[in-house]
């Protein structure tokens, strides 16, 4: 397949709208969100207001129409901001994402017109206490009454856990049955029996809400099944392939913005006599540092093109994904040395890009997933 990786007008317009909205909106307030530890609710607001959200549903429910690689061209300049930020709105679109994957045009009318026209948050309940890699080791249990699904269990690390309106859960009929007795359900956060747990205390990527979500035999319509009932794992496997070059547009936008502050940094500060940025062990992180963005940013393209081929190979997001993570944790810890003892102080954004640019190592599938799904690939088991 030929590869056309140019932007259209409209994709450069779609990244000066994004730019323009976290330079006003975003960066001046990344540190006090992080600091309380507070989801912010009016700026996401705003965000939805500016069409920075809702990107990939179709026009038709009242979406944006947007392609992966817009969607992506966003989630770059908002990360660039703030990657709690960015988490939010990529939590939001991977929570409406199984709909998008499976729903019935019923179910797409009903519940992404809640996020399109309400403003509601969607949030992806995959994992749990003891499951996290192993998706297909979930407990969360799911039964058959009359016409109606009874779902109860517990979920944890939910992006948007105590902010959404509604959930897609993923739930096992019977957990021997491994992958194969897994569903994917719709679920009203304000169904009975859906409690928000626990709200994590994090490291980096404050500005996210994070919550544990318990369901206590909660009852659900038939008609909120994604799906076949045994067609959930494969659901969130085509979840995650969509999604994954999501996660390395916030790298690159993370990368990104590690270098600039680095760059401005180097040219600022002397040592020695000169600006650190005349040593050539500064000159070449920089360069190392330019290096990933460019490769980052090029692999997640390609990922996100792919994807709006219809071509969902797994592993160029696993490729993307991957690289991107571990190249933000380098760039951003970098950026911390580049810094030298004011690096390690909130006086400057970088510590706070390094402790947020860590998530992207662990969620949707660790750094270690995303080898094994690669290497799946490369040996014919994929
Ligand atoms: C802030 C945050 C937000 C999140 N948001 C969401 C969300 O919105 N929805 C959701 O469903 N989940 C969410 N997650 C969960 C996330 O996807 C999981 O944390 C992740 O998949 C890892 O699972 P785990 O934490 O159980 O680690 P484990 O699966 O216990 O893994 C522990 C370690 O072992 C490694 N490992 C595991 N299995 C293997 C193997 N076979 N080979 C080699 N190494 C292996 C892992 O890479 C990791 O280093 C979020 C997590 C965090 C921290």
């Amino acid at each position: 397949m030929a590869y056309d990786l140019s932007l259209t007008e409209e994709q450069q317009a779609l990244i000066t709208t994004a730019r323009d909205f976290t330079k006003k909106e975003i960066t001046p307030v990344a540190a006090h969100y992080d600091e309380h530890d507070e989801f912010p609710r009016d700026i996401l607001k705003r965000a939805f207001e500016t069409g920075l959200m809702n990107v990939e549903v179709p026009e038709a429910y009242g979406g944006l129409g947007g392609s992966c690689l817009d969607h992506c061209l966003i989630q770059e300049e908002v990360a660039y901001g703030c990657l709690g930020f960015n988490t939010s709105l990529a939590a939001n679109m991977l929570g409406a994402m199984p709909v998008l994957v499976a729903g019935t045009d019923e179910q797409k009318q009903e519940w992404l017109a809640r996020l399109t026209d309400g403003g509601e948050f969607a949030a992806y309940c995959c994992s749990e206490p003891d499951a996290g890699s192993d998706v297909a080791g979930l407990s969360t249990r799911v039964r058959k009454d009359g016409s109606d699904y009874v779902i109860t269990g517990q979920k944890r690390w939910i992006t948007n856990g105590g902010v959404a309106g509604w959930y897609t859960v993923l739930a096992t009929f019977d957990r021997g049955l491994k992958h194969k007795g897994i569903a994917a359900f719709i679920v009203d956060a304000k169904s009975p029996g859906v409690k928000v747990g626990r709200k994590e205390k994090k490291m980096g990527q404050r500005a996210s809400n994070t919550c544990d979500v318990i369901f206590e035999d909660v009852r659900i319509p038939a008609r909120n099944l994604l799906g076949e009932e045994n067609g959930g794992f494969k659901i969130a496997m085509k979840t995650f392939d969509r999604s994954r070059p999501w996660i390395a547009a916030g790298a690159a936008g993370v990368i990104r913005r590690a270098l600039d502050e680095s760059r401005a940094y180097a040219l600022e500060r002397k040592t020695f006599g000169v600006p650190i940025a005349q040593h050539q062990a500064i000159q070449f992180i920089l360069a190392e540092m330019a290096i990933a963005y460019e490769t980052t940013r090029l692999l997640t393209h390609k990922a996100a093109w792919l994807v709006d081929q219809g071509d969902l190979s797994s592993i160029i997001s696993a490729y993307a994904k991957a690289y991107g993570a571990d190249a933000a944790m380098r760039v951003t810890t970098d950026a911390v040395q580049v810094f030298g003892g004011y690096g390690y102080t909130k006086e400057y954004p970088v510590e706070k890009l390094m402790r947020d640019a860590k998530l992207l190592q662990i969620y949707e599938g660790t750094s270690q997933i995303q080898r094994m799904v690669i290497a799946k690939n490369l040996l014919g088991r994929g």
